[in-house]
């Protein structure tokens, strides 16, 4: 491959860019990707990480980092009037469940799980190109060519390079959507907003999520960042009397502000890393692919940090796109399954805006009747019931849901009947046949490949979906037999991967599956963690769902 070429070139290296690109390292794909900024910026932005994404980190090998350096979500400490204070979770706190492993909020500022995604992506020799700012491009049937400039200033450089796929993962402001020529749909409430900053602040207790005052009415919070040591906060606030225009031009007046709404002598805001004013915006693009270039994350929907879901959903839309460009660019599933990205991800988009509209609205509306403090959140925004139930790509043979429209699809989290789709749970305390070794499915669940699983009572009834699977691309399946009751029968399997028994009945509970004898049933875990098919008794569901998607 010439050097100005990659298979995949990546136009941003923010969240949503890192995480396609490993996902695509991981798949073995050669991937750059370019970033017009020259050092890497700093910041919290996007430092509320869901559960849902942490499933995705564990998948993806960061988990394990991304914990280290992040902490769980502090309580909230409302103070009041009179020199009182109350303290809440912002959400209803949960415990860990078999299904669900790390069902809390972990706040990582944006820079520090870039910086963990680089790491990651450095193993597979890719590195952030700084300084490549894309300019144009241009597509056909053999690839797409882009112009960048590489430097700055006088000695920038014009470059032509090549790729087979490119993906705009350039933000709010990224010019690929724009030389698409898709449109942003959706609202600007110019009016509405928030003053959003990174600071050092003196004499605050950093086990607690700070709030004064109640918005509208001004309103100030500041909330621990893993940079304790530093005393470093980031702040949200706003409020009738914030002239928030004027704060981010003179410090001296915001302190003012903080002072006056906080009426705490002790604190004191020292180095002031960043102060922005946030005007809302609330808009999806129209599509997210036009034939060989895609948009993903910010540079494909802007909404309200409120309910703390953009980076979030950048990273699934990241991970969605990223293993299916995976198995095209390797030539292994047909290009069609390129179209089914937006088919998912838009529906998903367009409830997300919803959710975080309405949070929005009602944190700042002036005539708000509801009691309920505004900083409370729901269950929903953990996304753990986001699903792709009505999706072409999807086959469930367990429910009829033929034409089903793509309706509440941020779904319930409760996984009472599980459906194909939704969410693939973990499941603990799985014993391993041929090591005694104690695992799990989120131990076995990868970006790299579709995980079978294989729930039967006697080893021989693997045979005919194993015998299926061996037809597809070699390690892009990865079978694992389930045992869920001790029997005779209960012995290693030699042709798949992993053989277990579900001593704990974790993966019998989560997938729905009856754990009396006779038990013949199959679940297809897709790479990124939904449920790709559920396939009762007869192992050509799983031949038509692999058929749908392979080239072979
Ligand atoms: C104050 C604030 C708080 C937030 N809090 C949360 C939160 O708690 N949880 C959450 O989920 N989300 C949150 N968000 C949203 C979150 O920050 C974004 O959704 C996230 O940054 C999107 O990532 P991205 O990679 O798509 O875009 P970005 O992070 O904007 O990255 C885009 C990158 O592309 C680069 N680029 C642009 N144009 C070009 C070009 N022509 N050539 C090369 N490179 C280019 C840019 O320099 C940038 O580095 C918050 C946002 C703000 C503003």
């Amino acid at each position: 491959m010439p050097l100005n070429s990659a298979t995949v070139l990546i136009v941003g290296s923010g969240p949503t860019g890192l995480v396609c690109a490993l996902t695509l390292a991981q798949n073995g794909v050669p991937v750059r990707v370019i970033e017009k900024l020259t050092h890497f910026p700093n910041g919290q932005r996007g430092s509320s990480i869901m559960p849902r994404t942490l499933d995705l980190y564990q998948f993806l090998g960061v988990l394990d980092d991304v914990n280290r350096v992040g902490f769980m979500a502090p309580p909230m400490k409302q103070y009041d009037e009179d020199g009182g204070a109350t303290v809440f979770p912002m959400f209803t706190p949960r415990l860990p469940s078999p299904a669900v492993p790390e069902p809390g909020v972990v706040f990582l500022g944006q820079a520090a799980a870039c910086g963990i995604l680089r790491k990651s992506l450095k193993k597979f020799n890719v590195d952030v190109e700084l300084g490549v700012r894309l300019t144009s491009l241009d597509q056909d049937a053999a690839g797409v060519t882009v112009k960048v400039t590489r430097g700055q200033g006088d000695l920038a450089v014009e470059e032509t390079l090549q790729a087979q796929y490119v993906v705009g993962a350039d933000g709010a402001r990224g010019v690929v959507r724009k030389l698409l020529g898709l449109s942003m749909l959706g609202e600007t409430l110019q009016s509405k907003g928030f003053l959003f900053g990174d600071m050092e602040v003196k004499g605050l207790d950093n086990a607690y999520w700070h709030t004064w005052g109640m918005p509208p009415n001004d309103n100030v919070t500041l909330r621990p960042t893993e940079r304790k040591s530093e005393n470093i906060f980031s702040l949200i606030a706003t409020g009738a009397t914030l002239d928030r225009t004027k704060a981010v031009q003179d410090f001296q007046y915001y302190r003012h502000f903080v002072r006056e709404v906080t009426k705490d002598p002790n604190l004191e805001i020292g180095k002031i890393e960043f102060l922005a004013d946030w005007k809302a915006n609330t808009r999806m693009a129209e599509a997210l692919q036009k034939e060989r270039v895609f948009i993903a994350g910010d540079a494909a929907h802007v909404h309200s940090p409120t309910g703390a879901q953009g980076m979030n959903s950048s990273i699934m839309d990241a991970v969605n796109l990223g293993w299916k460009l995976a198995l095209v660019s390797n030539n292994l599933a047909k290009p069609s399954l390129l179209e089914t990205y937006a088919e998912e991800r838009l529906p998903v988009i367009k409830d997300m805006l919803y959710h975080s509209t309405a949070l929005l609205k009602n944190t700042l509306d002036a005539n708000r009747k509801s009691t309920a403090n505004p900083w409370l959140r729901h269950d929903a925004l953990l996304m753990l019931g986001v699903h792709y139930r009505w999706s072409s790509l999807v086959l469930d043979q367990r429910h009829s849901g033929e034409g089903e429209e793509p309706t509440n699809t941020y779904g319930s989290d409760i996984v009472s009947s599980i459906r194909a789709g939704d969410r693939a749970p973990d499941a603990p305390g799985l014993v391993n046949i041929r090591t005694g070794d104690i695992c799990r499915l989120f131990d076995v669940y990868k970006v790299t490949y579709h995980t079978v699983l294989i729930f039967i009572d006697q080893a021989e009834d693997a045979g005919p979906a194993l015998d299926i699977i061996a037809h597809y691309p070699v390690g892009r399946i990865y079978s694992v037999v389930i045992y869920p009751s001790s029997t005779a029968g209960m012995v290693d399997v030699p042709g798949a991967d992993l053989a277990v028994h579900d001593h704990d009945h974790h993966a019998c509970v989560g997938y729905g599956v009856p754990s009396g004898a006779g038990t013949k049933d199959l679940v297809i875990v897709r790479p990124d963690g939904f449920v790709g098919a559920l396939v009762s008794g007869d192992v050509t569901g799983v031949e038509s769902y692999f058929d749908e998607m392979y080239e072979i």
